[in-house]
């Protein structure tokens, strides 16, 4: 019996050991992640990073009780729909600048969230020639729960972070091509240089584009007290609202991370779908507050992702 016990209790420790180490890997890559995010955005700019928020506040410093980054479908959300005759299979790509490649080194990150102009319109041409049709995120949610049949081969557009580009670069080749998307905006960016501005959100709002949430401030929310989690989902969600005087229920999660408090806090705070990157389609399976999107870079083949 007490053998017993013994290797029960050396169990355990091993145990939490793996799950600290695990909770510890997770955090740094997710913290990389966004400190890499952060400096892509900035590249074109000395002076943006300076209006980028800090990474977090000390109270944020809190230990996570629930990582989840990548984790498996969760309970939260809309449920999952449950009819066999669904066969929902809708790409979501997303986009970061729109702008020819700067010399950075290949595997960077300022080149990888890089497309050039030129390769964009190629892009674009490529879902004109194969017939697909943009949809937005609205019509992403109807097509999924089955109140609306949807267009034969729909695809969703979208854009991280609201630099300048994609709206100097990316939004005459969509309009070229009579193609919409969905811009990811963070207000706290409004006036920064290198950022879209107020003016240019309300002129994508008026030109059919549609305007969602990348939270207030694009911090890392897994790190983030309640309080101050929910201000960044709602107050970036409210701004932009007033803004473009339309109902703002879709997020971006900030360089990907969430966890299952970040995703219970996201469908409390309102919002009806979340997105990440992740290199998969979505189906009818997968959870509507945790969304796979395909990340666009200068050399990546359509034919690869869209049938
Ligand atoms: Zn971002």
């Amino acid at each position: 019996m007490r053998r017993f016990l013994v290797l029960t209790f050396f169990l355990l420790m091993f145990a939490g050991v793996v799950t600290v180490s695990a909770k510890t890997v997770q955090e740094r890559r997710a913290e990389r992640l966004l400190r890499l995010h952060a400096a892509a955005s900035s590249q074109s700019s000395d002076t943006s990073s300076s209006t980028v928020a800090p990474l977090s506040s000390s109270s944020a410093l809190r230990a996570d009780p629930h990582p989840g980054m990548g984790a498996a479908t969760s309970s939260v959300g809309v449920p999952a729909v449950d009819r066999k005759d669904i066969r929902f299979k809708i790409p979501i790509l997303v986009y970061h600048h729109i702008r020819p490649y700067g010399g950075w080194a290949k595997s960077s990150w300022s080149t990888r969230l890089s497309v050039s102009p030129k390769n964009f319109d190629k892009q674009m041409q490529w879902i004109v020639d194969h017939d697909y049709t943009t949809i937005n995120l609205d019509t992403y949610v109807k097509i999924r729960n089955g109140e609306i049949p949807g267009p034969v081969k729909p695809v969703v557009i979208t854009f991280d972070d609201g630099n300048l580009n994609s709206f100097t670069e990316g939004l005459p080749v969509l309009e070229k091509h009579r193609l919409t998307a969905t811009w990811y905006i963070i207000p706290q960016r409004f006036g920064a240089r290198d950022f879209i501005s107020k003016d240019q959100v309300k002129e994508l709002a008026a030109k059919g584009m549609d305007i969602q949430s990348h939270t207030l401030n694009h911090l890392l929310l897994t790190r983030l007290p309640q309080n101050e989690l929910d201000w960044e989902l709602r107050e970036g969600k409210r701004v932009l609202e007033e803004l473009v005087g339309k109902p703002v229920l879709h997020l971006a999660y900030p360089a990907t991370t969430h966890n299952a408090f970040v995703r219970q806090r996201t469908v409390a705070a309102g919002y009806a779908t979340a997105t990440l990157m992740d290199p998969r389609i979505a189906s009818e399976k997968d959870d509507l507050i945790i969304l796979p999107r395909i990340m666009m870079e200068d050399g990546t083949r359509l034919e690869k992702w869209l049938p």
